[in-house]
């Protein structure tokens, strides 16, 4: 995992100095390996039994489809609405894939709408076409393992994206997906598989080296039954974890309140291909006085679980501050505010002045006001954001439900969203 520390002086009438650290996981949910399942060729057995099979167990799985060979398109968008990967496998299945790269990704987009595209791509016959033109259309490549390269890969996954091994399954291959699962735990690795058809299963074209169903299920019920240790997810979605990962750089903010840790997550990973906003998994150490903790970016609740004094959550690189809050102190903090604002009656809105402060559709607004500074905090007293009015009404902050105070020049108000 990468971590990253700063240590920030406090004041509190003692000087006091307190470390902070945030860490990325090495594989989604601090699991110690992953593994991958593909299927080639479209056969109509990976709808009927593959999907349903991987759906049991939570699992999701990518599918490489050969547009020309006109598959089972509406079996495979209620796969991919389901969260499998659909991903391409060339137009025509020619011997060596030559111009298909741009072509076949949009053939397999124009039937099937997912939320990242087609962004994967296995070679026909394993061979490996112009890997720039590979690269210019996905994010990575997938090649047989007849490569002299290791089944297992470590935990940055191959050494060329156009070239990511896979172990090829059924009666012509490997069928010890629960040992190189075992392998990628141990290693803290990365396992692929590569599977055509099922054994006394309709294949279509998929005939190749068929698999016994009942290996895959084992190797499910092994997985679900060591969840913890290996992450099952489609090519897809390990390819971006890896590159988002290892491009992140995590920026602590203002270090100065013992009771919010507050951070940016952001790569500047830029290609035409995708947005790289796969999320990852963090953690926080916890201090031991914190009780009742909230987890936000750009405002939103995450959802996060307690491990070992950690705090454990997925959060989306490039998408907005991160903020762990200790809400046992914003609760006395909050009385503080809310006795200080007794004392100096702090208006709840305002529509009376020149300009008006008021809550609707959960944002704060002000109008009037042109050009005096306006600045939202929440009851924390942490400064959310700061702007200068337009002089319209104009929305300066939205967030979650909660009280929060308004300073619009030199007069402070309370707004409830
Ligand atoms: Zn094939």
């Amino acid at each position: 995992m990468k971590k990253f520390s700063v240590a920030a002086a406090l004041v509190l009438g003692v000087s006091a100095v307190f470390a902070q650290s945030v860490e990325i996981a090495t594989w989604s949910g601090f699991r110690k390996g992953a593994a991958s399942f593909t299927f080639d060729d479209g056969a109509p057995s990976h709808v009927t039994d593959a999907g349903p099979l991987f759906d049991k167990y939570g699992y999701k799985a990518t599918f490489n489809l050969v547009v020309d060979w006109n598959p089972n398109w509406t079996g495979f968008q209620n796969m991919a609405n389901n969260g499998h990967e659909i991903a391409s496998h060339s137009n025509t299945h020619s011997q060596v894939m030559t111009g298909e790269e741009a072509s076949s990704k949009q053939g397999i987009e124009a039937q099937i709408s997912q939320k990242y595209g087609c962004i994967t791509l296995a070679y026909p016959n394993c061979n490996v076409p112009d890997e720039s033109a590979v690269l210019a259309n996905y994010i990575a490549g997938r090649i047989c393992n007849a490569w002299g390269m290791s089944n297992v890969m470590g935990k940055d996954g191959p050494n060329n994206w156009a070239q990511t091994p896979a172990i090829m399954t059924g009666s012509l291959g490997s069928n010890d997906f629960i040992g190189n699962m075992q392998t990628a735990v141990q290693n803290g690795g990365w396992v692929m598989f590569l599977t055509h058809g099922f054994v006394d299963k309709e294949n279509g074209a998929a005939t190749y080296s068929p698999t016994n169903i009942s290996d895959m299920e084992n190797a499910l019920q092994w997985a679900s039954q060591n969840d913890k240790d290996i992450w099952v997810a489609p090519f897809r979605n390990v390819a971006m974890y890896i590159k988002e990962r290892n491009a992140s750089t995590i920026e602590l903010m203002d270090g100065g309140n013992p009771n919010t840790v507050n951070f940016k997550l952001t790569h500047g990973i830029k290609d035409a291909i995708s947005q790289y906003d796969y999320p990852l998994t963090l953690r926080v150490k916890k201090s031991e006085d914190w009780n009742r903790i909230q987890v936000l970016q750009a405002n939103a609740e995450l959802e996060f679980t307690l491990s070992d004094d950690y705090i454990i959550f997925n959060a989306v690189p490039n998408a907005g501050l991160i903020e762990i809050q200790n809400l046992a102190a914003s609760s006395s903090s909050e009385q503080a505010e809310s006795s200080s604002s007794q004392t100096l009656a702090l208006p709840e809105v305002s529509k009376d002045f020149p300009y008006a402060v008021y809550a609707s559709g959960g944002s704060v607004m002000v109008s009037g006001a042109q050009g005096m500074s306006v600045t939202v905090f929440n009851a924390l007293g942490n400064k959310l954001r700061s702007t200068r009015a337009l002089g319209c009404e104009q929305k300066v902050f939205s967030g979650p439900k909660g009280l929060y105070i308004v300073k619009v020049g030199g007069q402070t108000f309370k707004v409830r969203l």
